[in-house]
């Protein structure tokens, strides 16, 4: 199969194939933060971010939600479709963290009394700033496609919350993107993983994602894996269908 590479991000590059409409998304060990001031890598992380992500879009199919979500190829690479993606990163939280407990002045850790969408604008210029429906529109971006991205958000949180709960992990918050299929459908697409979502132990509160990273906590390698087992292994036991 002939892949040509069609644009390289921080974490991932992705690749076009000889079939029309399908794109490989091959995950890196390389990390960025802080709109990319901040740079590392570590072992298996683009394995945990591939497998984690293919794991949970098949789960999340499962229960309804369209995804780009194809087949995963190998360790570090999952195929997709190809869509044309909506501008919009869908923020949502479920516990105040990060930008949040910024913005309201809410100590990191109080549980919302519902869950939060924010639909920000995918710009790194810009640091991707949180928007209104107003602003949305002036850019171009449809209330039709701006109502999917937030029922998407919420649907995703009602599915995915458990879905931790089960393994032991407190979603706080997480981030999303949304895309258009040669079709006209929209659907979920981007990933799921530890660089993407906040993940915190019930128990002891451990956080198992990039802040370990972000805020030079140390453990990274050893969070990403751990993530990676809670949910492979009861998905592969089937403990949760
Ligand atoms: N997030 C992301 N990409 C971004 C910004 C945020 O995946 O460009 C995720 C982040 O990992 C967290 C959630 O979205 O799970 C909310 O992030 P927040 O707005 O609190 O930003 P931060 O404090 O990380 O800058």
């Amino acid at each position: 199969m002939t892949e040509t590479l069609l644009y390289e991000g921080k974490a991932k590059k992705v690749f076009t194939t000889d079939e029309e409409n399908v794109l490989l998304h091959r995950y890196k060990d390389d990390a960025t933060a802080f709109n990319a001031q901040k740079r590392g890598s570590w072992k298996d992380k683009g394995k945990t971010n591939a497998t984690m992500s293919a794991a949970i879009f098949a789960y999340l199919e499962t229960h309804g939600i369209p995804t780009h979500f194809v087949e995963q190829v190998d360790d570090t690479t999952i195929k997709t479709k190809r869509l044309t993606m909506l501008p919009v990163e869908i923020v949502v939280r479920n516990v105040a963290a990060g930008s949040l407990s910024r913005l309201l002045g809410f100590e990191e850790g109080r549980k919302l009394k519902a869950p939060i969408v924010e639909l920000c604008y995918k710009d790194d210029d810009l640091g991707d700033p949180v928007l209104n429906w107003y602003h949305f529109r002036e850019l171009g971006v449809s209330d039709e496609d701006l109502e999917f991205c937030e029922e998407l958000g919420l649907k995703v949180n009602q599915v995915l919350a458990p879905f931790f709960d089960e393994r032991g992990i407190i979603l706080v918050d997480f981030k999303i993107e949304a895309g258009r299929d040669s079709e006209g459908n929209l659907m979920l697409a981007d990933e799921i993983s530890p660089d993407t979502c906040r993940f915190w132990d019930k128990e002891t509160g451990e956080k198992l994602d990039k802040d370990r990273f972000r805020r030079d906590m140390g453990g990274v390698e050893e969070a990403y894996a751990e993530m990676l087992r809670r949910v492979t292994e009861i998905t592969q036991r089937g403990a949760v269908d």
